[in-house]
């Protein structure tokens, strides 16, 4: 049965209700509170039983058929809302907006608010490392208009960017934004592009919130950025139905400011994931987030992925972990006593956004009361942060909030005695009246000589003395007792002073949580006052965590603290890759990066798995570890400060992720030539690869040169085409350098060491041997390399003849054939292995006589 095919008119009054709710929220997934659960009808229903997997029944709704539903208890309702959100549903939330014990007829309902994807803000369904925000892009044609926020912490971002998709979509995938308001349909490429390849949830929303909020962006004059965030705020505030008193002023962000990494950079260093697991661990993140709170978790993300530009910035962070690391007794406590501190920020969205509990501001009572002592050792530290303690708010909650309160708001236990004289009173009526009862019913025993009389409770007639048959003849009616049910065996009555007794009581439990409920809200209005305050607390911890834990860091994996020059001068020694470093059971081999203002390009030669593209990483992770304030793995660093980093990993890494086609290649090669500067790092990780050799040297030697004389942006360039070492001799700015191999007995190992020159040989049939091809194959590719190796391929020597005797019928000339297209020189180690099965399989044809 579906929505739009039943009468109206027939329906009962809680449906009718229903359907005019409904009407409002076509596109979501209306959970409609009644009693203590949520219900699902029609299609909706039809959806959340099958996403949820739980059974579909039918509600009587006047019609003759029951109406499909699906429904989830309220207090249970959590996963079930993360589930379909993460699916991609909208879920609107109706509640009951009247207690039904005071209504006569039908209770009024309302949808408090609407949860998609980026608008989660009760913290068990969010991730404590990530930030989860929602933003809204407008296409000025010109450029784009970001503005991201997270309504959980309260952060609010505008940016201007570029008219270019990849700079926009960097951003979006860098940011990790989930949800993204587009005002209209029109730009397919830019839908096509964030929901088909990544994903992301989009919503379609034009219209302007103009009347409310203003202070988000009363300090902002860009008439771009008011657009944006205007329309951000319409889509939360009416579409989703959202407090945002806790949202700060926006904070412009100038891309500028910041070291620019594309989203393949981020990617290719494992940043904040690792390439092929998609995992957290054994990221660049994962190694440096020695923070104590989440909301220093975030910000050292943050700082990771927006390193700065401004050496002042840089040398502040600088000074601040030396600082912290000789004060060593200091940074102990300082992260003894972040440990206490709770999710403040999101603390802080839960209270207008979220269903704020007694526990949370339990957590908020725990997370001040070590603010006095945080204070006393930045102070003691002379650390400039304006750090402030909320004592006020503590004492309030410390006195007001009880120290084991339940999940839901509405059961009592939530305020502790003596902090109001009246809920005391009426306390201790309460547990007077259990008290009576044990009292009343030895009483009773005695007076009336009945030894098994009971005294009880329940729901439907309240308190009672229950008689057994066999006792009854002891009922006298000098009693005045009255009577209240009858069971099979046994009576129940009320005396006078009993129903005396329960009047009081049962009015006295209601009157309790009704007072409690009502001072949670009093004191939760109190929080919100302090709110803006609050946030900016949070932000300072979460500024000193995140510093501690790099302090942490330059002391656990023996950093150094770089220096910074202007002369376009790299020197790192013993340099190290400090993730490899950490999770290799090998010894990591550390190694110099050495380039002077003259030099901006090393051409990197070496065989495979020598550790050409860890050396081009590493140079890059130093770089954004020095510039978001870090010390650096490496003896001694003298860096200079890098504007953009520009990653062209080699197309075999690249494999897993299925972009491996040529043209992804010269397009991020593209990118990398049109906006890199002087300042600008570029790494290109076997460039030219994924095309025909002879195509893919020439396009790899014109490129070099372009990026060595026009652009001078410091480049690696590993390579295997040998032939492009001699470049070093042409061009005074490209140096060559190489990784070098031990090689004795046919068996190689690699030295991981990296040496000024060129090397000129590429292994390939030993990592073959390595990779554990039959020795067969190994042994016939070594003698075939040996033939080739002593003579250039043109002339048609002795050798040929001898490796064709090798094989019985000199008519086949198949393998000849094959051989003679094979140049070992230009030959890449995946070929080599290919080519090798490809000969394996000709000669045993023949050997078979095929
Ligand atoms: P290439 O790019 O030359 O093929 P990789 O950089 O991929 O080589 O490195 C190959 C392997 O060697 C990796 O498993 C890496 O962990 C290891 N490796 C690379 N450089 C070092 C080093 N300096 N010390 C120790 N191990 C290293
Ligand atoms: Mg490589």
């Amino acid at each position: 049965m579906k929505r739009n095919e039943v009468n109206y008119e027939e329906l009962s009054p809680m449906m009718k209700q229903y359907m005019d709710i409904k009407k409002d929220y076509e596109e979501e997934l209306l959970f409609y509170r009644i009693g203590d659960f949520y219900e699902l009808f029609f299609e909706d229903g039809l959806t959340a039983s099958r996403e949820l997997e739980l059974t579909l029944t039918g509600k009587n709704a006047g019609l003759e058929e029951r109406v499909p539903m699906c429904g989830v208890p309220f207090h249970s309702v959590k996963p079930y809302i993360e589930k379909l959100v993460n699916k991609g549903y909208k879920v609107a939330i109706c509640e009951q907006l009247e207690d039904p014990k005071n209504t006569k007829g039908m209770v009024k309902r309302g949808v408090i608010q609407v949860i998609s994807k980026g608008t989660i803000a009760d913290l068990e369904l969010l991730n404590e490392h990530n930030n989860h925000y929602i933003a809204t892009i407008i296409d000025y044609t010109y450029m784009y208009t970001i503005c991201y926020a997270d309504i959980s912490t309260g952060d609010i971002f505008v940016s201007n960017i570029p008219h270019e998709l990849d700079k926009l979509l960097s951003l979006v995938l860098n940011m990790g934004i989930l949800e993204v308001i587009l005002p209209n349909h029109d730009d397919i490429e830019l839908i096509k592009t964030l929901k088909g390849t990544y994903g992301i949830e989009l919503s379609f929303s034009a219209e302007k919130l103009t009347n409310q909020y203003q202070s988000i962006y009363a300090n902002i004059e860009d008439a771009h950025y008011i657009e944006a965030i205007q329309t951000l705020l319409y889509y939360l505030v009416v579409k989703e139905l959202k407090d945002l008193s806790h949202l700060k002023e926006a904070t412009i962000i100038y891309e500028d400011d910041y070291l620019e990494m594309d989203v393949h950079t981020v990617r290719n260093l494992e940043l904040i994931e690792t390439l092929r697991l998609k995992e957290r661990t054994f990221s660049l993140l994962w190694l440096i987030d020695k923070t104590k709170t989440s909301m220093g978790s975030r910000k050292i993300k943050q700082w990771l992925m927006h390193p700065l530009k401004n050496e002042t910035k840089i040398l502040d962070r600088y000074a601040k972990i030396e600082k912290l690391n000789t004060e060593f007794i200091l940074k102990e406590q300082l992260r003894d006593n972040l440990y206490e501190i709770y999710d403040l920020e999101r603390l802080c969205g839960k209270v207008t956004c979220g269903s704020l509990n007694g526990r949370d501001l339990l957590q908020l009572k725990k997370s001040l009361e070590v603010l006095p002592e945080i204070k006393r050792i930045i102070d003691e530290l002379h650390f400039d942060y304006p750090l402030k303690t909320h004592q006020k708010l503590y004492e309030l909650l410390e006195k007001a909030i009880y120290e084991d309160p339940p999940v839901t708001i509405k059961e009592g236990y939530l305020i502790k005695e003596g902090y109001n004289k009246e809920l005391d009173e009426l306390k201790s009526i309460r547990s007077g009246g259990k008290d009576f009862i044990a009292s009343f019913e030895n009483k009773l025993k005695e007076e009336t000589g009945i030894k098994n009389l009971k005294v009880g409770y329940n729901k439907v007639f309240g308190y009672y003395i229950e008689v057994t048959k066999g006792q009854l003849q002891n009922v006298s009616e000098d009693f005045h007792w009255e009577r209240r049910q009858t069971l099979t065996n046994a009576e129940r009555y009320i005396s006078p002073e009993l129903k005396e007794k329960e009047a009081l009581i049962l009015n006295a439990e209601e009157k309790i949580v009704e007072m409690e409920y009502n001072m949670f809200l009093e004191i939760k209005d109190i929080v919100k006052k302090e709110l803006l305050e609050l946030k900016d607390t949070a932000d300072c911890l979460a500024t000193i965590d995140a510093l501690t834990s790099l302090a942490v860091c330059a002391e656990e994996y023996h950093l150094v603290k770089p220096s910074i020059n202007h002369e376009h001068i790299i020197e790192i020694k013993n340099g190290r890759h400090p993730v490899i470093e950490k999770v290799s059971n090998m010894e990591y081999v550390a190694n110099d990066c050495i380039m002077d203002a003259s030099i901006n390009t090393l051409l990197i030669t070496g065989p495979n798995m020598s550790g050409k593209s860890t050396y081009m990483r590493q140079l890059a992770i130093i770089i954004i570890l020095a510039q978001m304030g870090s010390f650096v793995p490496a003896s001694k660093a003298n860096l200079p400060i890098i504007d953009k980093i520009f990653t062209r990993i080699g197309a075999s890494d690249d494999l897993v992720s299925g972009e491996s086609t040529f043209m992804v290649e010269m397009k991020e090669a593209k990118n990398a030539i049109v906006n890199a500067t002087e300042d600008s790092l570029i790494l290109f990780d076997e460039l030219g690869r994924g095309t025909a050799t002879y195509d893919g040297m020439s396009l790899a030697e014109a490129i070099l040169k372009y990026v060595s004389t026009k652009i001078r942006a410091k480049t690696l360039f590993s390579t295997h085409y040998h032939e492009l070492t001699v470049l070093e001799e042409k061009i005074p700015s490209i140096k060559n350098v190489h990784v070098s191999a031990l090689e004795s007995d046919g068996q190689i190992t690699f030295l991981h060491k990296i040496k000024n020159g060129a090397v000129d040989k590429s292994y390939g049939i030993h990592v073959a041997k390595l990779a554990g091809l039959p020795e067969d194959i190994i042994n016939d590719a070594m003698h075939i390399l040996s033939v080739y190796e002593k003579k250039p391929l043109k002339n048609k020597s002795e050798e040929q003849i001898q490796l064709v005797m090798e094989f019985p019928d000199d008519n086949h000339d198949e393998l000849r054939d094959k051989l003679k297209e094979i140049d070992p020189l230009r030959i890449t180690p995946m070929e080599a292995i290919n080519t090798l099965f490809a000969l394996k399989k000709i000669s045993e044809k023949e050997r078979n006589g095929e």
